[in-house]
């Protein structure tokens, strides 16, 4: 419907000297040395006090905000509280806050994952399952996770307009995710012709730079402004 209804946290480094650092080169880093954590907790709090923010302003209310959640993160004894903490400090309300989840956490302790989860459920965040259909996909285990939302791969969507089987393994994972009741968010989507496609299929949201490339907070204030007008 054209309508923006959120928003997904990327990060980026601003070096003094080496200028803009993109998270491929940093995130890797951040994970051998454990920096991961502070980092990933660092997200997770300005996101909430930007919610926390957006909560006043009428044609901002309404937006969710997603987090990566590292599996390192996600594994961390503390990871739960910290959600909680971070919720509790801004007040935000808790399904204003979306944490994205890799498959990479169903491959092992898959117990300690539904169980943390769940507990995450009842904090009444939304959860995703972020680039699915690339790594370990476990369809038994798939149903029994507290999820809201499967996000399809890029990968997938890149070529659907030309390679078939990528047409069949999107359709195939909407009507998954329909048959488990999730929510279906097609990620890097460029082309009008992609969206069509995917939203014909029974898609229900898309992002990508069809929208918008990523976006310093003052410039995506001011296309929400922009979006906000055109409706
Ligand atoms: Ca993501
Ligand atoms: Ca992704």
């Amino acid at each position: 419907q054209g309508v923006v209804i959120g928003v997904e946290a990327l990060v980026r480094w601003q070096h003094p000297e080496r200028g803009l650092v993109m998270p491929v080169e940093f995130i890797p880093v951040a994970e051998d040395t454990g920096m991961i954590l502070p980092l990933g907790q660092w997200v997770l709090e300005t996101v909430c006090r930007q919610l926390a923010a957006w909560a006043n302003w009428p044609q901002t209310a309404h937006l969710c905000a997603a987090v990566n959640v590292s599996v390192p993160q996600f594994r961390h004894p503390n990871f739960v509280d910290m959600v909680v903490n971070a919720i509790e400090a801004t007040g935000i309300e808790p399904s204003r806050l979306k944490l994205e989840l890799t498959e990479s956490l169903m491959a092992d302790r898959m117990e300690i994952t539904i169980q943390k989860m769940g507990l995450l459920k009842s904090l009444g965040v939304t959860l995703a399952l972020d680039d699915f259909g690339v790594g370990y996909s476990s369809l038994s285990m798939l149903k029994r996770l507290p999820l809201d939302q499967l996000k399809i791969d890029k990968g997938f969507v890149d070529d659907v307009l030309t390679d078939p089987n990528d047409a069949a393994i999107s359709r195939a994972i909407i009507s998954l995710a329909q048959s488990l009741g999730l929510q279906v968010v097609a990620e890097g989507v460029e082309t009008q012709a992609q969206r069509d496609f995917l939203a014909y299929q029974g898609c229900d949201q898309f992002q990508g730079y069809l929208f918008s490339r990523p976006l310093p907070i003052e410039k995506l204030e001011a296309y929400l402004r922009d979006s906000a007008s055109v409706i």
